[in-house]
């Protein structure tokens, strides 16, 4: 997502550069030849950003740009801002004119950290390296000079110079990347103008620039980590260093008071996350912070955490609700709702038992060990609820009843916030915002279907409207596909639709008699279609389900195993014909290491079950690329 629309943002280099790759990250990428030449057209304004690379995975600090930020920090005094940070793979290759061949080479050319990156390759060729100020520079020259020249660059620099890649991957440490700093003028930085979508795309770096010994201990003691530059004969030690999140008020006490001669200047955002909102008529709820994460007893969303809150529309007995409620635990469900007092249409119909039934709930969330959510349709109706539910609903057609929403907000409880069938998601956040103004600090937000012209669906699931709203806001987002769909058929695929599109959580109705429920029969899902659909999602079953039950997650798991490793084994035997059919040798040791690393890692670090798993896995892949004899069968 670039920030504030078609922004410019400078790199050193030209297209087809690693820089320019990153650059085309936050804005319309503009080139300049020199690393200075950048910085001065950000200082006057002539670009948004500029992109600077700042560490390198093989060769650690970019002196040659860090060092020109340095000189431009002390030297101009220049106000500048480390704004966000992004890490850019770095695949290098080794690539030439047609027609020369890989033993030929005798001169490198590129830019000197991207030469300092793949020493081995200039050992092994024993190729002489020529600087040159950019990558895809290196492969115009290459391209247009010939002779016995390569060139190590971008395999897109390559492929728009017309050269051949003779070698890929060619870093001495795969996979290579290169973390970039967004720099932006201070002060200049993300205007709180309405619409605009400034999140970073990485996590901001604490960066400091500092000068000097004392400053470089204290820094290194807070644990950051410090990218050193030769320094000055003035400034013995100097460089930057990133502050981990975490010890950024460390790091700051530490270096409060530089001593005489030396300089400490912070080029981070101010300590805490938050930062001004992107719209201002919503500052609360549309703040650029982390995601919030809500959490009651077992339920937590937020930040990468996921739940599903299930039960029936209505809590209609004692009894239903008790065993609903054992029922969507045993699914998985981390939450229990079920209304009592009900938004009916008709006067006439079912309004809920009131009161009376919250006791029902309680009971019957207790003994199934999980929290309760339950609708509050009038401003006197939520302080006798709070003192009893975990979590209070206002549901759609209260989204913009305001009086509600203030009492509401000032209880005590999370509050999960319907979308208005006829509200903008503009309205649904301003709602969100009246809550967090009353001193809310948990709110949930959930779309549940708005009306349009469609009328063979209840509603209209509106997950582009749910994508606007996780780009505004750092509350934790919800779909109801039940409410959306009116039909239960349709709510298995409106829920994995909403759960691709990365909701936080989903709310869906469950009843074990459907037909003769109170409210809302036709959309709600049977227990066993919830346990289905919650293994499909890999959320694990309660911890009271049967063996059965949990056989049936775990045989959902080995078809997606299976699924994966015939995918695997089918992708060897792919790259085994090509490399085949080129001559290239099948085994490759780099290679080997990282798919290896790979697995270690996802399989849970160095424990021997992991290791051996790893073994296998790569064991099967290289018999199916063809480089190793079928293995022996073990034992029987
Ligand atoms: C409900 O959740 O039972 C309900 C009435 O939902 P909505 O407000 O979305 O119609
Ligand atoms: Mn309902």
């Amino acid at each position: 997502m670039t920030p504030r629309g078609a922004e410019l943002a400078g790199y050193q280099g030209q297209p087809g550069s690693f820089g320019a790759r990153a650059a085309a990250r936050w804005g319309k990428p503009v080139a300049f030849p020199t690393f200075e030449r950048t910085l001065r057209a950000l200082l006057a304004g002539e670009i948004a950003c500029a992109v600077l690379p700042a560490v390198n995975r093989v060769d650690g600090p970019i002196l040659e740009s860090l060092d020109a930020l340095a000189r431009s920090l002390t030297e101009l005094e220049s106000a500048i801002a480390v704004e966000a940070e992004i890490e850019v793979p770095v695949r290098l290759v080794l690539a030439a004119p047609p027609g020369l061949a890989l033993e030929s080479v005798r001169e490198i050319h590129s830019q000197a950290a991207a030469l300092r990156q793949c020493r081995h390759l200039l050992a092994r060729l024993d190729a002489i390296p020529i600087e040159t100020h950019d990558t895809a520079y290196a492969a115009f020259r290459v391209k247009e000079t010939g002779g016995p020249r390569a060139a190590v660059c971008s395999e897109e620099a390559a492929l728009e110079a017309g050269l051949l890649i003779l070698e890929e991957d060619v870093s001495d440490v795969r996979p290579n990347t290169t973390r970039f700093w967004r720099l932006a003028r201070a002060g200049a930085t993300a205007d709180a103008v309405p619409g605009n979508d400034a999140a970073p795309d990485g996590p901001a770096p604490r960066a400091v620039f500092y000068a000097g010994v004392r400053a470089s201990s204290a820094l290194a003691e807070a644990g950051a980590e410090l990218l050193s530059l030769p320094g000055t004969p003035g400034d013995p030690v100097r460089g930057f260093a990133v502050v981990p999140e975490k010890n950024v008020a460390r790091a700051a006490a530490g270096t409060g008071r530089p001593a005489a001669g030396e300089r400490v200047i912070w080029l981070g955002p101010a300590p805490e996350f938050v930062r001004p909102p992107r719209m201002r008529d919503i500052p609360k709820v549309t703040e650029v912070r982390e995601p919030s994460v809500v959490a009651v007893g077992p339920f937590v969303v937020g930040g990468g955490r996921r739940a599903v809150i299930a039960g029936p529309c209505a809590v209609e007995s004692p009894e239903q609700i008790a065993r609903l409620a054992r029922a969507v635990a045993r699914a998985g469900a981390t939450a229990l709702r079920g209304g009592i007092f009900k938004p009916r249409t008709s006067p006439y119909s079912f309004q809920g038992h009131g009161l009376e039934a919250l006791g029902w709930l309680k009971d019957a969330g207790d003994a199934a060990g999980l929290p309760i959510v339950t609708e509050v349709m009038a401003p006197a109706q939520v302080v006798p609820v709070a003192e009893r539910a975990d979590v209070l609903q206002i549901g759609a057609r209260n989204c913009q009843n305001y009086d509600l929403l203030k009492e509401a907000g000032r209880s005590s409880r999370p509050i999960f916030l319907k979308r208005g069938f006829g509200t903008t998601v503009e309205e649904w956040l301003s709602s969100a915002e009246y809550l967090l103004d009353a001193g809310c600090k948990n709110v949930i937000l959930c779309e549940r279907g708005i009306r349009t012209f469609e009328k063979a669906t209840r509603g209209t699931l509106d997950l582009g409207g749910l994508l606007v709203a996780r780009s505004l806001t750092h509350l934790p987002l919800f779909a109801d596909p039940s409410h959306a769909a009116g039909r239960r058929d349709l709510v298995p695929g409106l829920a994995r639709a909403a759960w691709g599109a990365g909701v936080d959580g989903l709310m869906i109705e469950v009843h074990d008699a459907p037909e003769s429920a109170l409210s809302d029969g036709p959309q709600a899902l049977l227990p066993e279609d919830l346990e289905e659909l919650l293994d499909e999602f890999g959320i694990l079953p309660g911890t009271s389900g049967s063996v059965e039950r949990i056989r049936r997650a775990i045989d959902v798991v080995d078809g997606g195993i299976a699924r994966l490793a015939a995918q695997r084994l089918e992708l060897a035997r792919r790259v085994g014909a090509i490399k085949k059919a080129s001559g290239r040798p099948i085994r490759d040791e780099a290679r080997e290491a990282s798919v290896r690393a790979r697995f270690a890692e996802a399989l849970g670090g160095d424990t021997p079950g992991a290791t051996r798993l790893a073994d296998t896995l790569i064991d099967l892949a290289l018999e199916a690329e063809g480089g190793k004899e079928p293995a022996i069968p073990r034992g029987s």
